[in-house]
C-alpha cells in the first residue's frame, strides 16, 4: 500500500500498460484518475479499478492539445485534491522509414508521443512544484535510446527524445522535490507488440528466437517497475530511463 493518501494521473489509462498501471496503483491505495482521447474505455478502466474496491475517475483529453493537459491536471487536483504521481504513457506507434514517412504520419509520432509528454511534464510540474513535490514516470521505450530498429524512424526518435527529455527534466526539477524517471520496455504483452498480421502466438514463436529471455514482457513486469519508480523506494533515482526488455539491448 505505497499510494495511499496519493492521487496518481495515468495517460494512456484506456489501454494496455496504462490500465494496468491504473489497477495496480489504486491497488496499492492511490486514487487514480486516467486520462485519453476516448470516454469508453477509460471509463471500463473505472469499472475494472472500482470492481477491484479501488477509487478511479476519468477525464477525456487530448496529451498533444495545451489546453486539454492545462484542463486534465486542473480537474485532477479539483476533484481528487492534489497530484502527487503521473504516469505519461500515452503514445502511438508509427510505421515507416525515413523515406517513406509522410509529413502526416511523422507529425502524428511527435505529436503524441514526444510534445504530449512534453505538455503533461510541463503543467503537472506546474502543479507539483507549489504544492510539494511529487513524482513523474515517462513510457519511452527500449526503440529509441537504447537500440534502433529500420523501418521505424519517427517512432524510434520520438521514444529516444522522451528518453532525453526525461533526464533533462529531472535535472531541471529535483531541486522542487519532483523526481522524474522513465522505462524503457521492449515488447509488452499488448497489440502494440504484434506485427502486422501477427497473431500472439505468432508474436510468441517470433520472440523464443528474437529475444534473449524468449517471450513477451508482461504488463505486470511492466507496472511492477512503474510503480518502484513512482514511489518513495526509488527516492535516490533521479533522471533514469529502466529498461524492461528481457536482453534485448544487454
Ligand atoms: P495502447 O494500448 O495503444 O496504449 C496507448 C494509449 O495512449 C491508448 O490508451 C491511447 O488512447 C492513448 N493515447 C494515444 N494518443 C493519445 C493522445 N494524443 N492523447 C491522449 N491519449 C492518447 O498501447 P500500450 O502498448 O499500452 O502502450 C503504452 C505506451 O507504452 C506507449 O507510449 C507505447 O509507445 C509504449 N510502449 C509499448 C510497448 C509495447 O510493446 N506494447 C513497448 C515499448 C513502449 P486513445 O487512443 O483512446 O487516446
Amino acid at each position: 500500500m505505497r499510494f495511499v493518501d496519493q492521487v496518481v494521473l495515468v495517460t494512456g489509462g484506456g489501454s494496455g500498460i496504462g490500465r494496468a498501471a491504473a489497477e495496480a496503483f489504486a491497488a496499492e491505495g492511490a486514487t487514480v484518475a486516467v486520462a485519453g482521447r476516448s470516454a469508453e474505455p477509460l471509463a471500463q478502466t473505472v469499472k475494472l479499478v472500482e470492481s477491484g474496491g479501488g477509487t478511479a475517475s476519468f477525464v477525456v483529453a487530448d496529451v498533444t492539445r495545451e489546453d486539454d493537459v492545462a484542463a486534465l491536471v486542473e480537474t485532477v487536483v479539483r476533484r481528487h485534491g492534489g497530484l502527487h504521481v503521473a504516469f505519461n504513457n500515452a503514445g502511438v506507434f508509427v510505421g515507416g522509414g525515413v523515406a517513406d514517412l509522410s509529413l502526416a504520419e511523422w507529425s502524428r509520432a511527435v505529436d503524441a508521443n514526444l510534445t504530449g509528454t512534453w505538455l503533461s511534464m510541463k503543467h503537472e510540474i506546474a502543479h507539483m512544484r507549489s504544492h510539494g513535490g511529487g513524482t513523474i514516470v515517462n513510457t519511452a521505450s527500449n526503440l529509441g535510446a537504447h537500440a534502433r530498429r529500420p523501418g521505424i524512424s519517427a517512432y524510434v526518435a520520438t521514444k529516444a527524445a522522451v528518453s532525453a527529455l526525461t533526464r533533462n527534466a529531472a535535472l531541471e526539477h529535483v531541486s522542487d522535490g519532483i523526481r522524474i524517471n522513465a522505462v524503457s520496455p521492449g515488447p509488452v504483452d499488448t497489440p502494440m507488440s504484434l506485427l502486422p498480421g501477427e497473431t500472439p502466438a505468432d508474436r510468441a514463436s517470433r520472440l523464443r528466437s528474437a529475444l534473449p529471455i524468449g517471450r513477451v514482457g508482461t504488463l505486470a513486469e511492466v507496472t511492477s517497475a512503474v510503480l518502484w519508480l513512482a514511489s518513495a523506494e526509488s527516492g535516490f533515482t533521479v533522471g533514469h530511463d529502466l529498461v524492461l526488455d528481457g536482453g534485448a539491448t544487454a
